[in-house]
Protein backbone atom coordinates (compact mmCIF):
# COMPACT_ATOMS: atom_id res chain seq x y z
CA UNK A 1 0.00 0.00 0.00
CA UNK A 2 1.37 3.40 -0.83
CA UNK A 3 2.22 5.48 1.99
CA UNK A 4 0.41 8.19 3.58
CA UNK A 5 2.22 11.81 3.33
CA UNK A 6 0.93 13.46 6.77
CA UNK A 7 1.17 16.97 6.41
CA UNK A 8 1.91 19.35 9.63
CA UNK A 9 0.55 22.47 11.05
CA UNK A 10 2.77 25.40 11.77
CA UNK A 11 3.31 24.28 15.65
CA UNK A 12 4.53 21.02 13.80
CA UNK A 13 1.38 19.02 15.02
CA UNK A 14 0.05 16.27 12.42
CA UNK A 15 -3.76 15.76 10.97
CA UNK A 16 -4.89 12.60 12.56
CA UNK A 17 -8.82 13.46 13.23
CA UNK A 18 -11.66 14.70 11.61
CA UNK A 19 -14.93 15.78 12.78
CA UNK A 20 -17.82 15.81 10.62
CA UNK A 21 -20.59 18.00 11.58
CA UNK A 22 -23.46 16.39 9.45
CA UNK A 23 -26.54 18.82 10.11
CA UNK A 24 -26.89 21.75 12.80
CA UNK A 25 -30.16 20.69 13.97
CA UNK A 26 -30.90 18.93 17.24
CA UNK A 27 -33.65 17.54 19.28
CA UNK A 28 -32.62 18.57 22.67
CA UNK A 29 -31.83 22.18 23.56
CA UNK A 30 -28.84 21.63 26.15
CA UNK A 31 -28.58 25.11 27.94
CA UNK A 32 -24.72 24.99 27.51
CA UNK A 33 -25.17 24.30 23.67
CA UNK A 34 -28.47 25.63 21.94
CA UNK A 35 -29.75 27.32 24.87
CA UNK A 36 -33.80 27.48 23.69
CA UNK A 37 -34.63 30.77 24.08
CA UNK A 38 -32.57 31.71 21.30
CA UNK A 39 -32.98 28.33 19.41
CA UNK A 40 -36.55 28.46 19.45
CA UNK A 41 -39.13 27.18 16.97
CA UNK A 42 -38.20 30.18 14.49
CA UNK A 43 -34.37 29.82 14.40
CA UNK A 44 -33.05 29.40 10.57
CA UNK A 45 -31.09 26.20 10.92
CA UNK A 46 -29.15 25.64 7.32
CA UNK A 47 -30.74 25.03 4.61
CA UNK A 48 -31.23 21.43 3.67
CA UNK A 49 -29.85 22.37 0.17
CA UNK A 50 -26.82 23.65 1.63
CA UNK A 51 -25.88 20.83 3.40
CA UNK A 52 -22.61 19.29 1.83
CA UNK A 53 -24.08 15.94 0.14
CA UNK A 54 -22.58 12.44 1.02
CA UNK A 55 -20.73 11.85 -1.81
CA UNK A 56 -18.72 15.30 -1.24
CA UNK A 57 -18.02 14.81 2.37
CA UNK A 58 -16.39 11.36 1.15
CA UNK A 59 -14.55 13.40 -1.33
CA UNK A 60 -13.15 15.38 1.66
CA UNK A 61 -12.81 12.36 3.51
CA UNK A 62 -10.66 10.50 1.20
CA UNK A 63 -8.21 13.56 0.35
CA UNK A 64 -7.89 14.09 4.33
CA UNK A 65 -7.14 10.35 4.97
CA UNK A 66 -4.56 10.38 2.22
CA UNK A 67 -3.03 13.45 4.30
CA UNK A 68 -2.56 11.57 7.75
CA UNK A 69 -6.36 11.45 8.86
CA UNK A 70 -7.09 7.72 10.73
CA UNK A 71 -10.01 8.66 13.08
CA UNK A 72 -13.32 9.95 11.86
CA UNK A 73 -16.10 11.29 14.12
CA UNK A 74 -20.00 11.99 12.76
CA UNK A 75 -21.37 14.42 14.80
CA UNK A 76 -23.73 17.93 14.61
CA UNK A 77 -25.92 19.10 16.18
CA UNK A 78 -27.43 15.46 16.56
CA UNK A 79 -25.93 13.35 13.54
CA UNK A 80 -28.98 10.91 13.86
CA UNK A 81 -31.43 13.42 12.64
CA UNK A 82 -29.46 13.72 9.38
CA UNK A 83 -31.42 11.59 6.77
CA UNK A 84 -29.69 7.83 5.81
CA UNK A 85 -27.12 8.39 8.07
CA UNK A 86 -26.19 5.04 8.32
CA UNK A 87 -25.26 5.14 4.18
CA UNK A 88 -22.77 7.62 5.12
CA UNK A 89 -21.17 5.37 7.72
CA UNK A 90 -21.10 2.89 5.03
CA UNK A 91 -19.30 5.08 2.61
CA UNK A 92 -17.25 6.00 4.86
CA UNK A 93 -16.58 2.63 6.50
CA UNK A 94 -15.14 1.70 2.66
CA UNK A 95 -12.54 4.22 3.05
CA UNK A 96 -9.24 2.19 3.55
CA UNK A 97 -6.89 4.26 6.20
CA UNK A 98 -9.59 5.00 8.65
CA UNK A 99 -8.99 2.99 11.98
CA UNK A 100 -11.77 4.22 13.57
CA UNK A 101 -15.45 5.60 12.51
CA UNK A 102 -17.22 6.89 15.77
CA UNK A 103 -20.33 9.00 15.90
CA UNK A 104 -21.47 11.44 18.96
CA UNK A 105 -24.92 11.25 19.94
CA UNK A 106 -27.37 12.72 22.67
CA UNK A 107 -29.14 8.68 22.92
CA UNK A 108 -32.44 9.36 21.83
CA UNK A 109 -33.10 8.11 18.48
CA UNK A 110 -30.33 4.54 18.88
CA UNK A 111 -33.58 2.77 19.83
CA UNK A 112 -34.52 3.09 15.58
CA UNK A 113 -30.66 3.41 14.97
CA UNK A 114 -28.17 1.41 16.97
CA UNK A 115 -28.40 -1.99 14.80
CA UNK A 116 -28.12 0.30 11.46
CA UNK A 117 -25.13 2.26 12.26
CA UNK A 118 -23.60 -0.91 13.73
CA UNK A 119 -24.33 -3.00 10.59
CA UNK A 120 -23.25 -0.11 8.48
CA UNK A 121 -19.39 -0.24 9.69
CA UNK A 122 -19.67 2.21 12.56
CA UNK A 123 -16.81 0.90 15.11
CA UNK A 124 -17.44 2.73 18.03
CA UNK A 125 -19.92 4.65 19.54
CA UNK A 126 -20.25 7.79 21.70
CA UNK A 127 -23.55 8.88 24.15
CA UNK A 128 -23.80 12.48 25.67
CA UNK A 129 -25.42 11.81 29.04
CA UNK A 130 -25.15 14.86 31.96
CA UNK A 131 -27.25 13.31 34.90
CA UNK A 132 -29.07 10.14 35.81
CA UNK A 133 -31.42 12.87 37.71
CA UNK A 134 -34.36 13.17 36.01
CA UNK A 135 -34.84 16.63 37.07
CA UNK A 136 -31.29 17.82 36.54
CA UNK A 137 -31.59 15.82 33.18
CA UNK A 138 -34.63 17.46 31.73
CA UNK A 139 -33.71 20.99 32.32
CA UNK A 140 -30.23 20.64 31.24
CA UNK A 141 -31.74 19.28 27.74
CA UNK A 142 -34.16 22.35 27.60
CA UNK A 143 -36.82 19.61 25.92
CA UNK A 144 -37.54 18.38 29.58
CA UNK A 145 -36.95 15.18 27.72
CA UNK A 146 -36.92 12.02 30.28
CA UNK A 147 -33.28 10.32 31.40
CA UNK A 148 -34.94 6.67 30.91
CA UNK A 149 -35.09 7.80 26.68
CA UNK A 150 -31.14 7.98 26.55
CA UNK A 151 -30.75 4.18 28.81
CA UNK A 152 -32.73 2.90 26.76
CA UNK A 153 -30.73 4.37 23.64
CA UNK A 154 -27.56 2.93 24.92
CA UNK A 155 -28.86 -0.19 26.10
CA UNK A 156 -30.01 -0.45 22.65
CA UNK A 157 -26.39 0.58 21.18
CA UNK A 158 -24.95 -2.25 24.08
CA UNK A 159 -27.41 -5.17 21.70
CA UNK A 160 -25.88 -3.76 18.67
CA UNK A 161 -22.84 -4.62 19.86
CA UNK A 162 -21.10 -1.52 20.61
CA UNK A 163 -19.28 -2.22 23.76
CA UNK A 164 -17.82 -0.27 25.45
CA UNK A 165 -19.71 3.19 25.18
CA UNK A 166 -18.09 5.98 26.02
CA UNK A 167 -20.58 8.26 28.11
CA UNK A 168 -19.83 12.20 27.69
CA UNK A 169 -20.65 14.16 30.72
CA UNK A 170 -20.34 17.96 30.75
CA UNK A 171 -20.14 19.51 34.39
CA UNK A 172 -21.09 22.81 35.07
CA UNK A 173 -21.10 23.88 38.92
CA UNK A 174 -23.97 24.33 39.99
CA UNK A 175 -25.98 22.20 37.92
CA UNK A 176 -24.79 18.84 38.10
CA UNK A 177 -21.49 17.90 40.11
CA UNK A 178 -24.15 16.29 42.95
CA UNK A 179 -24.63 13.87 39.95
CA UNK A 180 -20.76 12.71 39.15
CA UNK A 181 -20.25 9.91 42.10
CA UNK A 182 -24.09 8.54 40.70
CA UNK A 183 -22.89 8.54 37.06
CA UNK A 184 -19.57 6.84 37.75
CA UNK A 185 -21.17 4.40 39.88
CA UNK A 186 -23.80 3.42 37.52
CA UNK A 187 -21.52 3.05 34.12
CA UNK A 188 -18.64 1.51 35.68
CA UNK A 189 -21.33 -1.34 36.55
CA UNK A 190 -21.99 -1.38 33.14
CA UNK A 191 -18.80 -1.62 31.89
CA UNK A 192 -18.64 1.67 29.86
CA UNK A 193 -16.30 4.32 29.93
CA UNK A 194 -17.52 7.76 31.54
CA UNK A 195 -15.35 10.74 30.52
CA UNK A 196 -16.11 13.99 32.13
CA UNK A 197 -15.89 17.01 30.30
CA UNK A 198 -14.70 20.71 31.77
CA UNK A 199 -18.03 23.17 30.88
CA UNK A 200 -16.09 25.35 27.78
CA UNK A 201 -16.38 28.72 26.42
CA UNK A 202 -17.70 27.18 23.06
CA UNK A 203 -19.66 29.59 21.33
CA UNK A 204 -21.05 33.14 22.39
CA UNK A 205 -24.45 31.89 23.99
CA UNK A 206 -23.93 29.91 26.62
CA UNK A 207 -23.29 32.64 29.52
CA UNK A 208 -20.03 30.67 29.94
CA UNK A 209 -17.53 31.93 32.79
CA UNK A 210 -14.73 30.79 34.49
CA UNK A 211 -17.13 29.99 37.72
CA UNK A 212 -18.92 27.76 35.98
CA UNK A 213 -16.56 25.44 35.18
CA UNK A 214 -15.98 22.22 37.59
CA UNK A 215 -12.04 21.54 37.38
CA UNK A 216 -10.16 17.96 36.32
CA UNK A 217 -8.70 18.01 39.51
CA UNK A 218 -12.38 18.49 41.49
CA UNK A 219 -13.60 15.89 39.34
CA UNK A 220 -11.23 13.72 40.60
CA UNK A 221 -11.46 14.57 44.19
CA UNK A 222 -14.92 13.30 44.23
CA UNK A 223 -14.69 10.46 42.80
CA UNK A 224 -11.36 9.55 44.28
CA UNK A 225 -13.11 10.10 47.79
CA UNK A 226 -15.68 7.51 47.37
CA UNK A 227 -13.94 4.88 44.46
CA UNK A 228 -10.12 5.38 44.74
CA UNK A 229 -8.48 5.76 40.78
CA UNK A 230 -5.14 6.21 39.46
CA UNK A 231 -3.94 7.95 36.38
CA UNK A 232 -3.06 6.09 33.58
CA UNK A 233 -1.10 6.39 30.05
CA UNK A 234 -2.72 7.57 27.17
CA UNK A 235 -3.60 5.10 24.37
CA UNK A 236 -2.35 7.25 21.69
CA UNK A 237 -0.80 11.01 20.64
CA UNK A 238 -3.27 13.36 20.76
CA UNK A 239 -5.61 11.44 23.24
CA UNK A 240 -7.77 14.09 24.48
CA UNK A 241 -9.03 12.90 27.81
CA UNK A 242 -6.75 12.53 30.95
CA UNK A 243 -7.82 8.20 31.60
CA UNK A 244 -8.08 7.01 35.04
CA UNK A 245 -8.18 3.52 36.24
CA UNK A 246 -10.88 2.28 38.84
CA UNK A 247 -7.79 0.32 41.75
CA UNK A 248 -10.20 -1.77 42.12
CA UNK A 249 -9.62 -3.05 38.61
CA UNK A 250 -13.12 -2.60 37.23
CA UNK A 251 -13.16 -0.03 34.51
CA UNK A 252 -12.00 3.68 33.72
CA UNK A 253 -13.01 6.93 33.40
CA UNK A 254 -11.83 9.98 31.32
CA UNK A 255 -11.85 13.80 31.80
CA UNK A 256 -11.45 16.44 29.27
CA UNK A 257 -9.95 19.33 30.98
CA UNK A 258 -9.66 21.36 27.83
CA UNK A 259 -10.38 24.81 30.23
CA UNK A 260 -7.50 23.83 32.99
CA UNK A 261 -4.96 21.14 31.50
CA UNK A 262 -5.24 22.49 27.30
CA UNK A 263 -4.22 19.83 25.23
CA UNK A 264 -3.51 22.38 22.16
CA UNK A 265 0.26 21.44 21.70
CA UNK A 266 -0.85 17.71 20.66
CA UNK A 267 -4.26 18.72 18.76
CA UNK A 268 -4.49 17.06 15.88
CA UNK A 269 -7.99 17.69 14.88
CA UNK A 270 -9.66 19.55 12.11
CA UNK A 271 -13.49 20.06 11.44
CA UNK A 272 -15.74 20.08 8.98
CA UNK A 273 -19.06 21.75 8.95
CA UNK A 274 -22.74 20.74 7.70
CA UNK A 275 -22.10 23.15 4.89
CA UNK A 276 -18.56 22.48 3.95
CA UNK A 277 -16.08 24.66 6.37
CA UNK A 278 -13.29 23.36 7.77
CA UNK A 279 -12.60 24.49 10.93
CA UNK A 280 -8.89 24.06 12.25
CA UNK A 281 -10.04 24.66 15.80
CA UNK A 282 -13.41 24.25 18.31
CA UNK A 283 -12.80 28.53 18.68
CA UNK A 284 -12.43 29.34 15.66
CA UNK A 285 -13.93 32.44 14.29
CA UNK A 286 -14.68 31.25 10.60
CA UNK A 287 -13.95 28.55 8.60
CA UNK A 288 -12.35 27.46 5.36
CA UNK A 289 -15.37 27.13 2.45
CA UNK A 290 -14.99 23.91 0.55
CA UNK A 291 -18.27 23.61 -0.86
CA UNK A 292 -17.58 26.28 -3.45
CA UNK A 293 -14.35 24.65 -4.63
CA UNK A 294 -15.94 21.43 -4.85
CA UNK A 295 -19.10 22.38 -6.57
CA UNK A 296 -17.07 24.97 -9.66
CA UNK A 297 -13.28 23.16 -9.77
CA UNK A 298 -11.28 20.21 -10.03
CA UNK A 299 -9.86 17.64 -7.44
CA UNK A 300 -6.41 19.06 -7.45
CA UNK A 301 -7.37 22.52 -6.48
CA UNK A 302 -9.66 21.10 -3.07
CA UNK A 303 -6.48 18.92 -2.62
CA UNK A 304 -4.28 22.16 -2.58
CA UNK A 305 -7.01 24.39 -0.60
CA UNK A 306 -7.00 21.44 2.58
CA UNK A 307 -3.41 21.20 2.75
CA UNK A 308 -2.95 24.91 2.91
CA UNK A 309 -5.55 24.95 5.48
CA UNK A 310 -3.79 22.47 7.62
CA UNK A 311 -0.12 24.02 7.04
CA UNK A 312 -0.72 27.46 7.44
CA UNK A 313 -2.98 26.67 11.14
CA UNK A 314 -1.64 28.16 14.22
CA UNK A 315 -4.66 27.36 16.50
CA UNK A 316 -3.76 27.47 20.57
CA UNK A 317 -6.99 29.05 21.92
CA UNK A 318 -6.75 26.75 24.83
CA UNK A 319 -3.96 27.60 25.63
CA UNK A 320 -4.29 31.36 25.36
CA UNK A 321 -7.75 31.27 27.02
CA UNK A 322 -6.81 33.18 30.27
CA UNK A 323 -5.80 36.32 27.32
CA UNK A 324 -8.67 35.53 24.92
CA UNK A 325 -11.36 35.44 27.62
CA UNK A 326 -12.26 39.57 28.11
CA UNK A 327 -12.05 39.53 23.91
CA UNK A 328 -15.65 39.94 22.59
CA UNK A 329 -14.90 37.86 19.69
CA UNK A 330 -17.51 36.05 17.00
CA UNK A 331 -16.98 32.02 17.35
CA UNK A 332 -18.44 29.14 16.02
CA UNK A 333 -20.93 27.40 18.22
CA UNK A 334 -20.69 24.05 19.08
CA UNK A 335 -24.01 22.45 17.39
CA UNK A 336 -22.35 23.71 14.06
CA UNK A 337 -18.93 21.98 14.08
CA UNK A 338 -19.78 19.53 16.74
CA UNK A 339 -17.54 18.47 20.12
N1 LIG B 1 -25.67 16.05 19.72
C1 LIG B 1 -24.61 15.16 19.96
C2 LIG B 1 -24.35 14.99 21.44
O1 LIG B 1 -24.82 15.83 22.23
O2 LIG B 1 -23.69 14.03 21.78
C3 LIG B 1 -23.32 15.51 19.25
C4 LIG B 1 -22.94 16.96 19.19
S1 LIG B 1 -22.52 17.71 20.74
C5 LIG B 1 -22.15 19.36 20.24
C6 LIG B 1 -20.94 16.96 21.07
C7 LIG B 1 -20.47 17.02 22.50
O3 LIG B 1 -20.17 18.36 22.84
C8 LIG B 1 -21.48 16.54 23.53
O4 LIG B 1 -20.92 15.52 24.32
C9 LIG B 1 -21.77 17.77 24.35
O5 LIG B 1 -22.07 17.45 25.69
C10 LIG B 1 -20.49 18.56 24.20
N2 LIG B 1 -20.65 19.99 24.46
C11 LIG B 1 -21.54 20.84 23.90
N3 LIG B 1 -21.38 22.09 24.38
C12 LIG B 1 -20.36 22.04 25.28
C13 LIG B 1 -19.71 23.00 26.13
N4 LIG B 1 -20.07 24.27 26.13
N5 LIG B 1 -18.69 22.57 26.90
C14 LIG B 1 -18.30 21.27 26.89
N6 LIG B 1 -18.85 20.33 26.12
C15 LIG B 1 -19.88 20.70 25.33
FE1 LIG C 1 -27.93 18.95 20.81
FE2 LIG C 1 -25.70 17.73 21.44
FE3 LIG C 1 -25.85 20.39 21.59
FE4 LIG C 1 -27.19 18.95 23.33
S1 LIG C 1 -24.97 19.02 23.10
S2 LIG C 1 -28.01 20.68 22.17
S3 LIG C 1 -27.74 17.18 22.16
S4 LIG C 1 -25.98 19.21 19.75
FE1 LIG D 1 -7.35 22.13 19.47
FE2 LIG D 1 -8.30 24.62 19.41
FE3 LIG D 1 -9.01 22.94 21.38
FE4 LIG D 1 -6.52 23.93 21.29
S1 LIG D 1 -8.38 25.07 21.61
S2 LIG D 1 -7.12 21.78 21.68
S3 LIG D 1 -6.18 24.01 19.07
S4 LIG D 1 -9.49 22.70 19.18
Amino acid sequence: MEKKSTITDKLSRPIKDLRISVTDRCNFRCTYCMPEQIYGHKYQFINKSSLLNFEEIITITEILVEMGVQKVRLTGGEPLLRDKIEDLVFDLSKISGIKELTLTTNGYLLPQKAQKLRDSGLDRITVSLDSLNNEIFKKVNGRNIDVSKVLKGIEAAEKAGFMPIKINCVVEKGINENSIIDMAEYFKAKGHILRFIEFMDVGTLNKWNLNKVVSAKEIVQIINSKMPIRPIAPTYFGEVASRYQYKDGSGEIGIIASVTQPFCGNCTRLRLSPEGSLYTCLFSNTGTDMKKILRSSNGQDLRSLIKKTWQTRTDKYSIDRSSNINKSTKKVEMYHIGG
